[in-house]
Protein backbone atom coordinates (compact mmCIF):
# COMPACT_ATOMS: atom_id res chain seq x y z
CA UNK A 1 0.00 0.00 0.00
CA UNK A 2 1.70 3.18 -1.10
CA UNK A 3 0.60 6.71 0.32
CA UNK A 4 -1.37 8.62 -1.69
CA UNK A 5 -2.15 11.31 0.24
CA UNK A 6 0.25 13.44 1.74
CA UNK A 7 -1.05 15.87 4.19
CA UNK A 8 -3.86 13.88 5.11
CA UNK A 9 -3.56 10.64 7.62
CA UNK A 10 -6.57 8.34 6.72
CA UNK A 11 -8.47 7.66 3.19
CA UNK A 12 -11.69 6.30 2.68
CA UNK A 13 -12.00 4.73 -0.15
CA UNK A 14 -16.30 4.74 -1.84
CA UNK A 15 -16.88 1.78 -3.97
CA UNK A 16 -19.97 3.60 -6.14
CA UNK A 17 -20.08 0.29 -8.39
CA UNK A 18 -21.14 -1.34 -4.90
CA UNK A 19 -23.84 0.95 -4.44
CA UNK A 20 -25.30 0.54 -7.43
CA UNK A 21 -25.18 -3.38 -7.13
CA UNK A 22 -27.01 -3.22 -3.85
CA UNK A 23 -29.28 -0.69 -5.37
CA UNK A 24 -29.96 -2.55 -8.13
CA UNK A 25 -30.31 -6.32 -5.62
CA UNK A 26 -32.99 -4.26 -3.51
CA UNK A 27 -34.94 -2.85 -6.32
CA UNK A 28 -35.34 -5.98 -8.39
CA UNK A 29 -36.28 -7.89 -5.42
CA UNK A 30 -38.80 -5.38 -4.11
CA UNK A 31 -40.20 -4.82 -8.01
CA UNK A 32 -42.86 -3.62 -8.87
CA UNK A 33 -42.30 -1.29 -6.37
CA UNK A 34 -40.65 1.47 -7.56
CA UNK A 35 -37.34 1.66 -5.73
CA UNK A 36 -36.23 5.01 -4.11
CA UNK A 37 -32.99 5.95 -1.94
CA UNK A 38 -32.36 7.81 1.36
CA UNK A 39 -29.51 10.09 1.20
CA UNK A 40 -29.38 11.97 4.37
CA UNK A 41 -26.30 13.05 6.35
CA UNK A 42 -24.36 13.05 2.88
CA UNK A 43 -25.40 9.93 1.85
CA UNK A 44 -24.38 8.41 5.84
CA UNK A 45 -21.20 10.06 5.37
CA UNK A 46 -20.15 8.70 1.90
CA UNK A 47 -20.48 12.19 -0.03
CA UNK A 48 -23.91 12.54 -1.61
CA UNK A 49 -22.43 14.89 -4.76
CA UNK A 50 -20.75 11.22 -5.49
CA UNK A 51 -23.56 9.07 -4.51
CA UNK A 52 -26.76 10.60 -5.62
CA UNK A 53 -25.36 9.92 -9.29
CA UNK A 54 -24.16 6.65 -8.99
CA UNK A 55 -27.71 5.63 -8.26
CA UNK A 56 -29.46 7.68 -10.49
CA UNK A 57 -27.35 5.63 -13.60
CA UNK A 58 -29.03 3.23 -12.04
CA UNK A 59 -32.54 4.42 -12.63
CA UNK A 60 -32.99 5.90 -8.95
CA UNK A 61 -35.72 8.51 -9.55
CA UNK A 62 -37.03 8.98 -6.20
CA UNK A 63 -34.43 10.73 -3.25
CA UNK A 64 -35.01 11.17 0.30
CA UNK A 65 -33.20 13.92 2.89
CA UNK A 66 -33.55 15.01 6.09
CA UNK A 67 -33.10 18.66 5.93
CA UNK A 68 -34.33 21.39 3.37
CA UNK A 69 -30.36 22.19 3.79
CA UNK A 70 -29.56 18.94 2.18
CA UNK A 71 -32.00 19.12 -0.71
CA UNK A 72 -30.10 22.05 -2.88
CA UNK A 73 -26.82 20.02 -3.01
CA UNK A 74 -28.71 16.97 -4.43
CA UNK A 75 -30.78 18.63 -6.70
CA UNK A 76 -27.25 19.62 -7.91
CA UNK A 77 -25.38 16.41 -7.65
CA UNK A 78 -28.63 15.14 -10.21
CA UNK A 79 -28.33 17.78 -12.34
CA UNK A 80 -32.18 18.81 -11.58
CA UNK A 81 -33.52 15.28 -12.16
CA UNK A 82 -35.66 12.93 -9.97
CA UNK A 83 -38.21 13.76 -7.30
CA UNK A 84 -36.68 15.06 -3.94
CA UNK A 85 -38.64 14.44 0.10
CA UNK A 86 -37.60 16.30 2.66
CA UNK A 87 -37.84 13.64 5.49
CA UNK A 88 -38.42 16.52 8.52
CA UNK A 89 -40.91 18.29 6.73
CA UNK A 90 -40.98 22.38 6.59
CA UNK A 91 -39.51 24.51 8.97
CA UNK A 92 -41.23 27.59 10.16
CA UNK A 93 -39.93 30.02 7.57
CA UNK A 94 -38.28 27.81 5.03
CA UNK A 95 -41.77 27.45 3.67
CA UNK A 96 -41.42 29.93 0.80
CA UNK A 97 -37.73 28.44 0.03
CA UNK A 98 -39.11 24.98 -0.30
CA UNK A 99 -42.09 25.76 -2.56
CA UNK A 100 -39.40 28.05 -4.99
CA UNK A 101 -37.40 24.92 -5.36
CA UNK A 102 -39.87 22.34 -6.02
CA UNK A 103 -39.01 20.29 -2.56
CA UNK A 104 -41.57 17.84 -1.74
CA UNK A 105 -41.64 18.19 2.35
CA UNK A 106 -42.90 15.25 4.66
CA UNK A 107 -45.82 17.03 6.28
CA UNK A 108 -45.39 15.06 9.52
CA UNK A 109 -47.62 17.20 11.84
CA UNK A 110 -50.77 19.17 11.97
CA UNK A 111 -48.74 22.48 11.74
CA UNK A 112 -47.02 21.67 9.42
CA UNK A 113 -49.80 20.64 6.88
CA UNK A 114 -51.46 24.13 7.87
CA UNK A 115 -48.54 26.47 7.38
CA UNK A 116 -47.83 24.38 4.14
CA UNK A 117 -51.33 24.49 2.94
CA UNK A 118 -51.60 28.69 4.04
CA UNK A 119 -47.98 28.85 1.46
CA UNK A 120 -50.38 27.25 -1.07
CA UNK A 121 -52.84 29.58 -0.81
CA UNK A 122 -50.66 32.64 -0.66
CA UNK A 123 -48.64 31.63 -3.58
CA UNK A 124 -51.96 30.76 -5.52
CA UNK A 125 -50.79 27.35 -6.88
CA UNK A 126 -50.99 23.74 -5.52
CA UNK A 127 -47.42 22.26 -3.70
CA UNK A 128 -46.32 18.62 -3.99
CA UNK A 129 -46.19 17.09 -0.22
CA UNK A 130 -46.14 14.18 1.03
CA UNK A 131 -47.76 12.99 4.16
CA UNK A 132 -46.79 10.79 7.19
CA UNK A 133 -48.46 9.11 9.13
CA UNK A 134 -47.64 7.50 12.73
CA UNK A 135 -48.45 3.84 12.83
CA UNK A 136 -46.78 3.25 16.19
CA UNK A 137 -43.08 4.30 16.64
CA UNK A 138 -44.60 8.41 18.32
CA UNK A 139 -41.32 9.71 16.48
CA UNK A 140 -42.69 11.91 13.62
CA UNK A 141 -46.12 11.57 11.57
CA UNK A 142 -49.75 12.24 11.77
CA UNK A 143 -52.59 10.05 13.69
CA UNK A 144 -55.33 8.82 11.98
CA UNK A 145 -57.53 11.26 13.62
CA UNK A 146 -55.80 13.94 11.45
CA UNK A 147 -55.54 12.17 8.18
CA UNK A 148 -59.19 11.19 8.76
CA UNK A 149 -59.65 14.84 8.92
CA UNK A 150 -57.25 16.16 6.26
CA UNK A 151 -58.95 13.68 3.86
CA UNK A 152 -62.64 14.96 4.40
CA UNK A 153 -61.48 18.34 3.81
CA UNK A 154 -62.46 19.02 0.34
CA UNK A 155 -59.78 21.99 0.03
CA UNK A 156 -56.99 19.93 0.96
CA UNK A 157 -56.23 18.17 -2.33
CA UNK A 158 -57.20 22.23 -4.13
CA UNK A 159 -54.11 23.24 -2.46
CA UNK A 160 -51.66 20.27 -2.04
CA UNK A 161 -50.38 17.70 -4.92
CA UNK A 162 -50.18 14.58 -2.12
CA UNK A 163 -47.19 12.46 -3.67
CA UNK A 164 -47.01 9.94 -1.44
CA UNK A 165 -48.19 8.77 2.09
CA UNK A 166 -45.32 7.21 4.16
CA UNK A 167 -44.99 5.53 7.57
CA UNK A 168 -41.48 4.15 9.47
CA UNK A 169 -41.15 1.36 11.02
CA UNK A 170 -39.63 0.78 14.57
CA UNK A 171 -38.69 -3.00 14.34
CA UNK A 172 -38.00 -3.32 10.51
CA UNK A 173 -34.78 -4.91 11.93
CA UNK A 174 -36.50 -7.53 13.50
CA UNK A 175 -37.89 -9.31 11.36
CA UNK A 176 -40.06 -11.70 14.10
CA UNK A 177 -41.33 -8.67 16.14
CA UNK A 178 -44.97 -7.87 16.38
CA UNK A 179 -44.77 -4.66 16.07
CA UNK A 180 -44.27 -4.62 12.20
CA UNK A 181 -47.36 -6.25 11.19
CA UNK A 182 -49.29 -3.76 13.62
CA UNK A 183 -47.83 -0.93 11.97
CA UNK A 184 -48.06 -2.56 8.72
CA UNK A 185 -52.39 -2.42 9.72
CA UNK A 186 -52.51 0.76 11.26
CA UNK A 187 -50.71 2.16 7.78
CA UNK A 188 -53.53 0.62 6.07
CA UNK A 189 -56.33 2.46 7.41
CA UNK A 190 -54.45 5.51 6.77
CA UNK A 191 -53.84 4.51 3.34
CA UNK A 192 -57.99 3.62 3.06
CA UNK A 193 -58.13 7.09 3.72
CA UNK A 194 -56.09 8.23 0.59
CA UNK A 195 -56.49 5.82 -1.76
CA UNK A 196 -55.26 7.55 -5.26
CA UNK A 197 -51.32 7.87 -3.07
CA UNK A 198 -48.64 6.09 -3.34
CA UNK A 199 -47.53 4.47 -0.49
CA UNK A 200 -44.46 3.53 1.59
CA UNK A 201 -42.89 1.93 4.76
CA UNK A 202 -39.81 -0.29 4.50
CA UNK A 203 -36.85 1.53 4.62
CA UNK A 204 -33.78 -1.24 4.66
CA UNK A 205 -35.16 -3.84 7.19
CA UNK A 206 -38.34 -3.31 5.55
CA UNK A 207 -37.27 -4.58 2.15
CA UNK A 208 -36.34 -7.62 4.12
CA UNK A 209 -39.98 -8.18 5.21
CA UNK A 210 -42.34 -10.23 3.78
CA UNK A 211 -43.75 -8.76 0.45
CA UNK A 212 -47.03 -7.35 2.19
CA UNK A 213 -44.48 -4.11 3.61
CA UNK A 214 -43.61 -3.46 0.21
CA UNK A 215 -46.10 -1.33 -1.14
CA UNK A 216 -45.40 1.55 -4.11
CA UNK A 217 -42.32 2.75 -3.27
CA UNK A 218 -38.91 1.23 -0.96
CA UNK A 219 -36.90 4.11 0.78
CA UNK A 220 -33.26 1.95 1.56
CA UNK A 221 -30.55 3.92 3.18
CA UNK A 222 -28.21 1.76 4.69
CA UNK A 223 -28.52 -0.99 2.71
CA UNK A 224 -26.80 0.41 -0.14
CA UNK A 225 -23.96 1.54 1.57
CA UNK A 226 -22.66 -2.21 2.52
CA UNK A 227 -25.04 -3.23 5.46
CA UNK A 228 -26.98 -6.31 5.24
CA UNK A 229 -30.91 -5.44 5.57
CA UNK A 230 -32.12 -9.18 7.19
CA UNK A 231 -31.23 -12.26 8.00
CA UNK A 232 -33.01 -13.41 4.78
CA UNK A 233 -30.67 -11.10 2.49
CA UNK A 234 -27.91 -11.84 0.47
CA UNK A 235 -25.24 -10.29 1.90
CA UNK A 236 -24.33 -6.45 0.16
CA UNK A 237 -21.54 -5.71 -1.64
CA UNK A 238 -19.02 -3.54 1.33
CA UNK A 239 -18.90 0.02 0.74
CA UNK A 240 -16.48 1.86 2.76
CA UNK A 241 -13.18 0.68 2.78
CA UNK A 242 -11.12 2.81 5.46
CA UNK A 243 -7.01 3.27 5.98
CA UNK A 244 -4.91 5.33 8.05
CA UNK A 245 -1.33 5.68 8.34
CA UNK A 246 1.55 4.90 10.59
CA UNK A 247 2.59 7.69 12.54
CA UNK A 248 5.26 6.47 14.58
CA UNK A 249 6.67 2.97 15.55
CA UNK A 250 8.23 2.41 18.85
CA UNK A 251 9.23 -0.63 21.38
CA UNK A 252 8.47 -0.11 24.80
CA UNK A 253 9.67 -1.88 28.27
CA UNK A 254 7.15 -4.26 30.73
CA UNK A 255 6.12 -2.16 32.79
CA UNK A 256 5.76 1.33 30.58
CA UNK A 257 2.16 2.98 29.91
CA UNK A 258 0.17 3.81 26.63
CA UNK A 259 -2.08 7.22 26.09
CA UNK A 260 -3.64 9.21 28.18
CA UNK A 261 -4.37 7.91 31.62
CA UNK A 262 -2.15 5.27 30.64
CA UNK A 263 -5.09 2.92 30.85
CA UNK A 264 -2.75 -0.05 29.35
CA UNK A 265 0.73 -1.17 31.26
CA UNK A 266 2.73 -3.53 28.96
CA UNK A 267 3.19 -6.57 31.10
CA UNK A 268 5.90 -7.50 28.28
CA UNK A 269 7.71 -5.95 25.80
CA UNK A 270 5.63 -4.68 23.18
CA UNK A 271 5.76 -3.13 19.70
CA UNK A 272 3.44 -0.50 18.97
CA UNK A 273 2.60 1.83 16.01
CA UNK A 274 0.82 5.08 16.67
CA UNK A 275 -2.07 5.62 13.97
CA UNK A 276 -3.36 8.99 12.49
CA UNK A 277 -6.96 8.31 12.73
CA UNK A 278 -8.88 9.49 16.38
CA UNK A 279 -12.18 10.31 17.82
CA UNK A 280 -12.02 13.41 16.01
CA UNK A 281 -11.97 12.11 12.84
CA UNK A 282 -15.50 9.90 14.03
CA UNK A 283 -13.51 6.88 15.03
CA UNK A 284 -15.09 6.04 18.28
CA UNK A 285 -13.53 6.46 21.58
CA UNK A 286 -15.24 3.25 22.70
CA UNK A 287 -12.84 0.97 20.88
CA UNK A 288 -10.41 1.89 23.07
CA UNK A 289 -8.92 -1.27 24.60
CA UNK A 290 -11.61 -3.03 22.49
CA UNK A 291 -10.99 -2.84 18.95
CA UNK A 292 -8.49 -3.29 16.62
CA UNK A 293 -6.69 -2.77 13.25
CA UNK A 294 -5.43 -5.24 10.39
CA UNK A 295 -2.87 -5.43 8.20
CA UNK A 296 -2.68 -8.24 5.69
CA UNK A 297 -5.47 -10.12 8.01
CA UNK A 298 -3.12 -9.87 10.89
CA UNK A 299 -5.11 -8.76 14.03
CA UNK A 300 -3.22 -5.55 15.61
CA UNK A 301 -5.04 -4.82 19.18
CA UNK A 302 -6.48 -1.35 19.93
CA UNK A 303 -4.27 -0.39 23.09
CA UNK A 304 -4.91 2.46 25.66
CA UNK A 305 -7.57 5.24 24.82
CA UNK A 306 -8.01 6.65 21.36
CA UNK A 307 -6.77 10.49 21.25
CA UNK A 308 -8.22 12.77 19.00
CA UNK A 309 -5.91 12.33 16.02
CA UNK A 310 -4.39 9.07 16.78
CA UNK A 311 -4.48 5.59 18.51
CA UNK A 312 -2.47 2.97 19.34
CA UNK A 313 -2.21 -0.41 18.15
CA UNK A 314 0.09 -3.35 18.87
CA UNK A 315 2.10 -5.08 16.23
CA UNK A 316 4.25 -7.21 17.90
CA UNK A 317 2.20 -10.00 16.20
CA UNK A 318 4.19 -8.86 12.78
CA UNK A 319 7.32 -9.66 11.54
CA UNK A 320 9.51 -5.93 12.10
CA UNK A 321 9.85 -5.09 8.65
CA UNK A 322 6.47 -6.02 8.11
CA UNK A 323 4.70 -2.15 9.03
CA UNK A 324 7.47 1.19 8.11
CA UNK A 325 6.05 4.98 9.48
CA UNK A 326 4.32 5.79 6.62
CA UNK A 327 2.38 2.51 5.59
CA UNK A 328 -1.10 2.24 5.93
CA UNK A 329 -2.98 -0.49 8.27
CA UNK A 330 -6.78 -0.90 7.43
CA UNK A 331 -9.96 0.05 10.02
CA UNK A 332 -12.61 -0.78 7.60
CA UNK A 333 -12.11 -3.69 4.82
CA UNK A 334 -12.02 -6.78 4.04
CA UNK A 335 -10.94 -8.20 7.41
CA UNK A 336 -13.05 -5.62 9.61
CA UNK A 337 -16.56 -5.22 8.45
CA UNK A 338 -18.58 -2.20 9.35
CA UNK A 339 -21.00 -4.44 11.50
CA UNK A 340 -17.74 -5.86 13.27
CA UNK A 341 -16.77 -2.18 14.27
CA UNK A 342 -19.72 -0.62 15.21
CA UNK A 343 -20.83 -4.51 17.55
CA UNK A 344 -17.16 -3.71 18.96
CA UNK A 345 -18.12 -0.23 19.94
CA UNK A 346 -21.62 -0.96 21.24
CA UNK A 347 -23.33 0.91 18.47
CA UNK A 348 -24.64 0.62 14.97
CA UNK A 349 -23.15 0.96 11.79
CA UNK A 350 -25.16 3.59 10.68
CA UNK A 351 -23.36 5.80 13.24
CA UNK A 352 -19.78 4.96 12.81
CA UNK A 353 -20.29 5.89 8.92
CA UNK A 354 -22.39 9.05 9.14
CA UNK A 355 -19.57 10.21 12.18
CA UNK A 356 -16.89 9.36 9.26
CA UNK A 357 -15.37 13.20 9.57
CA UNK A 358 -14.37 15.70 6.96
CA UNK A 359 -10.08 14.94 7.62
CA UNK A 360 -10.78 11.25 5.33
CA UNK A 361 -9.50 11.93 2.25
CA UNK A 362 -12.39 10.99 0.09
CA UNK A 363 -12.03 8.51 -2.81
CA UNK A 364 -14.89 7.25 -5.08
CA UNK A 365 -14.29 4.44 -7.29
CA UNK A 366 -16.61 3.06 -10.05
CA UNK A 367 -15.39 -0.50 -9.26
CA UNK A 368 -14.02 -2.70 -7.02
CA UNK A 369 -10.73 -3.63 -8.88
CA UNK A 370 -8.54 -6.05 -6.88
CA UNK A 371 -5.59 -4.82 -5.04
CA UNK A 372 -6.20 -1.33 -5.47
CA UNK A 373 -6.60 -0.77 -2.23
CA UNK A 374 -4.85 3.23 -0.77
C1 LIG B 1 -33.41 7.14 7.66
C2 LIG B 1 -34.77 6.78 7.16
C3 LIG B 1 -34.92 5.76 6.20
C4 LIG B 1 -33.78 4.85 5.79
O1 LIG B 1 -33.51 3.95 6.81
P1 LIG B 1 -32.46 2.77 6.67
O2 LIG B 1 -32.67 1.97 7.89
O3 LIG B 1 -31.12 3.39 6.59
O4 LIG B 1 -32.81 2.04 5.41
C5 LIG B 1 -36.18 5.55 5.67
N1 LIG B 1 -37.24 6.29 6.07
C6 LIG B 1 -37.14 7.26 7.01
C7 LIG B 1 -38.34 8.03 7.40
C8 LIG B 1 -35.90 7.52 7.60
O5 LIG B 1 -35.80 8.46 8.54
Amino acid sequence: MSPVCPGRSSVLRIDLGAIRANYRAIAERGAPAACGAVVKADAYGLGIAQVAPALAREGCRIFFVAQLCEAPPLRRALGGEGEIFVLNGVDPGGEEACAEQGFVPVLNAPGQVERWRATARALGRRLPAALQADSGMSRLGLDIGDLAGLAADADLRRELDLRLLLSHLACADEPEHAANARQLERFAAARALFPDVAASIANSGGTALPVRFRLDVLRPGVALFGVQAGPAMPPPRPVAALHARVLQIRAIAAGEGVGYGLDYVADSPRRLATVGIGYGDGWPRSLGGVGAAFLDGVRLPIVGRISMDSLTVDISALAPEALAEGDFVELLGPHQSLADVAREAGTIPYEILTRLGPRHLRVHVEDDLPGDAP
